[in-house]
């Protein structure tokens, strides 16, 4: 963080995980992001890398609240970047993408007044699927259990080979031809998503996500 030439610098230390939900304001580095705004969440179209077309993934999140402004009274930026190394390039910002997010005081998710320690909160999961992986939205679901959702269908290969194999029991009605199929993991959009369609119309109505990074990218946010 600059301002006025001083330079905060700021160090990640290990912490109860209970502290890094959303209803704490955590800053955080890594895992999946403790959005501000619960909802709508940004699209996975918008966290898109602008070389490869791969999913981001999440690097860190700052929380800097900016309270002269009652519009960030909560304010948060979070940082995504593309795994690919073959999209870095030096100087270049195009395998990044940075969000922000503000929320008045009064807002529809928080309390106006500081959260307490041993209280539970509402977290984004609420309010739409999140991928079980990494915590972006989850339009995919396993189309054997129904119940596990994801992002991308790389996700859901990554958990199915490291951990949903395990426990996805068919949620199928048995049928006679349905029987002994062997056929898992294919995806099905989410019926909440079919009926709800995603609009450009949508993305002015986010509560305060903005793309502060690329100005190509086909979305309505603003980058300043
Ligand atoms: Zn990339
Ligand atoms: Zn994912
Ligand atoms: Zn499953």
């Amino acid at each position: 963080m600059v301002d006025n030439n001083n330079v905060e610098l700021g160090f990640v230390e290990k912490t109860d995980s209970h502290f890094l939900c959303s209803f704490h304001f955590p800053s955080k580095v890594g895992g999946k992001p403790a959005w501000l705004s619960l909802s709508p969440l940004p699209s996975n179209k918008d966290l898109e890398c602008s070389k490869c077309g791969k999913i981001l993934s999440f690097l860190m999140q700052v929380y800097s609240p900016f309270e002269e402004s009652p519009k960030a009274f909560h304010r948060a930026l979070f940082v995504f970047v593309c795994r690919n190394v073959v999209c870095c390039s030096k100087n270049k910002n195009d395998n990044f993408c940075v969000l922000r997010s503000q929320l008045p005081r009064d807002n529809e998710f928080y309390s106006p007044e500081p959260p307490k320690e041993e209280t539970d909160g509402p977290s984004a999961k609420l309010f739409q699927d999140l991928c079980v992986v990494c915590g972006l939205r989850g339009s995919k679901r396993c189309a054997r259990c129904q119940s596990a959702t994801y992002c991308s269908k790389e996700h859901q290969e990554a958990d199915w080979k490291t951990a949903h194999k395990a426990v996805c029991k068919s949620n199928l009605p048995t049928t006679a031809t349905g029987k002994g199929n062997k056929t898992l993991g294919f995806f099905r959009r989410n019926l909440k998503d079919c009926t709800k369609p995603v609009k450009a119309a949508t993305y002015t109505a986010m509560k305060g996500f903005e793309n502060l990074t690329s100005t190509s990218k086909q979305c309505n946010y603003s980058n300043h």
